[in-house]
């Protein structure tokens, strides 16, 4: 009966060394899953950061004008192949050659804008 009892109380000791072992595999847990919260949500600020530098980056005035008429190109904004300079629909149409350099208006027509179009709200 002594017996039993010993191995009893023996079993019951062991029971609650292992609850203690188990409180404190759960504290780590809790800590690990709180650091990867951590490191997700600086991870998530960061994201944020570059990409408000990138949307921040290449820096717009709120209003264009051609550079040949002086004038908001309302007939849509395009630019050169070589360099992108820009010129409004109506000079496009009027102009030989690039105004700032010289590039070749009729053998190679100046692409159309539709990023800058869009950012100044230009109808087209
Ligand atoms: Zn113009
Ligand atoms: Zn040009």
């Amino acid at each position: 009966m002594f017996a039993i009892q010993a191995k009893f109380t023996a079993l019951s000791q062991e029971i609650r060394e292992a609850e203690t072992l188990l409180g404190r595999l759960d504290e780590d847990a809790s800590e690990l899953i709180s650091g990867l919260a951590l490191a997700e949500a600086s991870e998530a600020v960061d994201a944020a950061e570059a990409t408000a530098e990138v949307t921040a980056a290449p820096h717009m005035p709120d209003e264009v004008e051609c550079p040949v008429c002086r004038t908001q190109p309302t007939s849509g904004i395009f630019g050169c192949r070589s360099h992108g300079h820009m010129v409004c629909g109506v000079c496009k149409d009027s102009l030989e050659h690039c105004p700032q350099c010289e590039d070749d208006f009729k053998a190679r027509p100046p692409t159309r804008k539709g990023l800058m179009e869009r950012h100044f709200g230009i109808k087209q």
